[in-house]
């Protein structure tokens, strides 16, 4: 996934780099692994990137030594690269033609193709990033301008990409043909809000904001503009208007699993604001799984939304019964299956007085592997259900996503080689039920053209050009040269 952010804050004490950072908090839930920010004063870019979440990372002491009025941000979950300190990003590249920030939401799926268009190959990149062989590419291209290295090296570049760019004197959005991975336009107040309190950057001329998500502009009080289109280059330049340009026809295929699992609850999408799109969908999984039971409780926090809608369409009790740890990261997102499996435990705990002698019906949002799944029926079991029945507001996970999501290889899926029934089973629930492709869309209330289903339906809008099992790791295996 990843989080990116980009600003254009002019006359305002040269303050970009924390209105940035301030930003890619509400970003957090997207990338735990690395946090960055990049900043240019308009003669001179420099980054400031470590491993760690957004606060450890960007914390009050760093930020006041990153002055400028542009700056990119960036939070890091891997899918291309290990998680080592090198491939956090931004990337920066200092090249003789132009300096270069980049941060990158998404996953390409030609990295061994782009990498054989590298002049001097691996050996000149210093990370195994996807990202950091895109910034090499643009920063080589003879083109004068970053704008036109950005239409001629893109139309090469497939896969996943939402980019925010930093160059001297720009920040840059950019979104593949599919859009896969969101990327929102945001106007940094420039007035006194309707309540007659100051904007919090208020000059003459205000300022511009790129995010992935709509609550990242929430929270630096910026006024939401539109999103980036598919297939759009959008220039952002101190003092003046945003400047669009198309580089590709538009192909949406925007990942459906941002809508029902990855965003935040308080972001919109495609106009659906995403807590009610979920409570939607919660109350689609009754008409579909309906079940008699005593209370209808989520999996904290993302279960949530389609647990409301469940028990308002059933009539069945909302409760919550298991506490999450506020502090702990998200279990799917956590890059090994070992960290996975220590997960669960650190991060929920039943509340027995809720849950002892009760049939339950637990939502959550997907089932990957199901080991967390099996976890929190048994965690549920031990406090006393007398019956859990598991509901997912997702249809099952049949194939794995080159598209920025690191879901796991075809064989760990589960649903890739377990019946529903086999699953069941497996987690230790008295029935299970996922929510069908339709059900998403009614919940939604949208057309299926619009998204990207294929981990659900195998329909890849990319086609995926080699072999999987090392994608993640693909500029990390051994350079073969010469002749044996
Ligand atoms: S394959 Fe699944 S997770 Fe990946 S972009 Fe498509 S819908 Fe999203």
């Amino acid at each position: 996934m990843c989080g990116v952010v980009g600003v254009v804050l002019p006359n305002r004490g040269h303050e970009a780099a924390g209105v940035a950072a301030t930003a890619l908090f509400a970003l957090q839930h997207r990338g735990q692994e690395s946090a960055g920010v990049g900043v240019s004063d308009g003669q001179h870019l420099m980054i400031y990137k470590d491993l760690g979440m957004v606060g450890q990372v960007l914390d009050e002491r760093r930020i006041p030594s990153l002055a400028g009025d542009l700056a990119v941000a960036h939070c890091r979950y891997s899918t291309t690269g290990s998680t080592i300190w090198e491939n956090a990003q931004p990337t920066l590249r200092l090249g003789p033609r132009r300096a270069l920030a980049i941060g990158h939401n998404g996953n390409l799926v030609n990295t061994r193709e782009l990498l054989d268009q590298l002049e001097g190959g691996r050996g000149r990149l210093p990370a195994s990033t996807d990202t950091e062989l895109l910034t090499a590419l643009l920063a080589d291209e003879p083109a004068a301008d970053t704008v036109d290295a950005l239409v001629r090296v893109l139309p090469r570049v497939r896969g996943a990409f939402s980019l925010v760019i930093l160059d001297v004197e720009r920040v840059i959005g950019v979104r593949d043909p599919h859009g896969f991975r969101p990327l929102v336009l945001g106007r940094l107040p420039v007035a006194p809000a309707a309540d007659g309190s100051a904007g919090l950057w208020d000059d003459e001329t205000g300022g511009w904001i790129l995010a992935s998500e709509t609550a990242a502009l929430d929270i630096v009080g910026a006024e939401y503009v539109r999103d980036v289109e598919p297939g759009e280059i959008v220039v952002l330049q101190a003092g003046r208007e945003p400047v669009s340009v198309r580089y590709a026809a538009a192909t949406p295929a925007l990942c459906v699993f941002e809508l029902i699992y990855f965003a935040r609850p308080d972001s919109y999408m495609e106009g659906r604001n995403l807590y009610e799109a979920r409570r939607q969908m919660g109350m689609q999984l009754a008409h579909e799984h309906p079940v008699e039971a005593d209370l209808v409780m989520p999996v904290p926090d993302t279960g949530a939304p389609a647990a409301a809608g469940f028990a308002e369409a059933s009539g069945i009790p909302y409760r919550e019964g298991l506490v999450r740890n506020r502090y702990s990261g998200r279990t799917f997102i956590q890059p090994s299956q070992a960290m996975r499996q220590r997960g669960v435990n650190v991060k929920l705990s039943p509340l027995r007085e809720v849950i002892r002698g009760k049939r339950l019906i637990v939502v959550d949002d997907s089932i990957v592997r199901g080991n967390t799944t099996a976890q929190i029926v048994g965690l549920l079991r031990r406090a006393g259900a007398t019956e859990v029945h598991v509901r997912i507001s997702a249809p099952p996970i049949y194939h794995p996503c080159f598209y920025g999501i690191d879901t796991a290889i075809e064989t760990e899926l589960i649903a890739a080689t377990h019946t529903v029934e086999e699953i069941r089973e497996f987690i230790g629930a008295d029935s299970l039920g996922y929510l069908s492709v339709k059900g998403v869309l009614a919940g939604l209330d949208l057309p299926y053209d619009r998204f990207c289903f294929a981990c659900f339906d195998g329909n890849y809008p990319e086609p995926v050009p080699y072999d999987v099992s090392s994608r993640k790791f693909v500029l990390e295996e051994p350079v073969v040269s010469g002749s044996r």
